[in-house]
């Protein structure tokens, strides 16, 4: 089974609960014949425990602004974990039928919203990509929530470079022909790029763009910051100096909490890990802006029920 990640940092951890409160990582070197692969269901063996006697049993009002719920062996009993939490998610899609197959098993849990999304490791070059465009873009029209959508310049994915500019550019259209939508994306190598395409195709103004897991340079977070985009933080991003700095520069009021977890198809992540990692970054960003951590936490939760409000 070959798990497909979405993210070049993220794309590696394989988690296994071990028991209550405690798991273990194994992490592997980044495979990108693995990128392609779509995501899918397999029988692998359930964790036998949720995280008890951490912070996640009291967790109330977490909210986790990109998520891939539709990795896991069973979303939606993912979806109802997550709930009795107290976690609501935006849950991002990478293809069209991934899409299709979210919205079909999340579309009735109230704490999910799903996007529509074509993450550009799944763009293709000739017309299978320019298919899957059209059909990417026609799913954005017609949905609030868009994601995970975006370009990424890494070494692994820069064939794919102008398939994936006009897949994003298809996108971001659709999104400034309808407004009012919130869109998850995903920068590597290309946030200035990113903003250009929104720019260009006048995607900014009327849509709620958030960068997942920024990781541009400080030149382009300041651009991304003037032009009004929120940001989703999780712990990848703090791992780094730079994450961690840019988690203390973004505007209050455009934070946002992420996990992007499950990381790939077929592996297991309890919910009560997902409420977990949302507090432990609450907790970290709310140390390095040195603000109370309940007021931090109320007014991300506030920005966060804006987001995934119904229209
Ligand atoms: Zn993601």
């Amino acid at each position: 089974m070959t798990a497909a990640a979405c993210h070049p940092e993220h794309s590696t951890v394989q988690r296994t609960v071990e028991a209550p409160g405690t798991r273990s990582e194994r992490r592997e070197a980044p495979r990108s014949d693995d990128a392609k692969a779509a995501p899918a269901c397999h029988p692998e063996r359930r964790p036998k425990a949720e995280v008890k006697g951490s912070p996640a049993e009291s967790a109330e009002g977490l909210f986790d602004l990109h998520c891939h719920l539709d990795f896991a062996e069973d979303p939606a009993e993912l979806a109802a974990g997550l709930a009795e939490r107290g976690v609501g998610c935006l849950s991002v899609t990478v293809t069209p039928e991934g899409y299709g197959r979210a919205a079909d098993l999340l579309g009735a849990c109230g704490n999910v919203r799903v996007g529509a999304g074509l993450h550009p490791w799944w763009v293709e070059a000739g017309p299978a990509g320019e298919d899957a465009a059209e059909r990417a873009a026609a799913n954005a029209a017609a949905s609030r929530y868009v994601g995970e959508v975006g370009l990424d310049f890494g070494t692994a994915h820069a064939s794919t470079r102008d398939a994936q500019i006009a897949a994003f550019e298809r996108i971001a259209r659709a999104c400034a022909a309808e407004g009012g939508k919130v869109l998850s994306i995903h920068a590597v190598k290309s946030a200035g790029k990113v903003l250009d395409v929104l720019e260009h195709a006048g995607a900014l103004a009327e849509n709620a763009c958030i960068f997942h897991w920024f990781s541009g340079t400080s030149d382009e977070l300041q651009r991304a910051i003037r032009a009004g985009c929120r940001f989703s933080v999780g712990p990848h991003m703090l791992a780094s100096k730079r994450g961690r700095a840019y988690a203390q520069a973004v505007p209050a009021k455009r934070l946002l909490l992420e996990t992007d977890e499950p990381p790939a198809s077929g592996t297991p992540v309890p919910p009560g890990e997902f409420a977990r990692l949302l507090q432990s970054a609450l907790a970290e960003v709310a140390a390095l802006r040195r603000e109370d951590p309940v007021v931090l936490a109320d007014r991300i939760a506030r920005t966060s029920r804006d987001m995934l409000a119904r229209p």
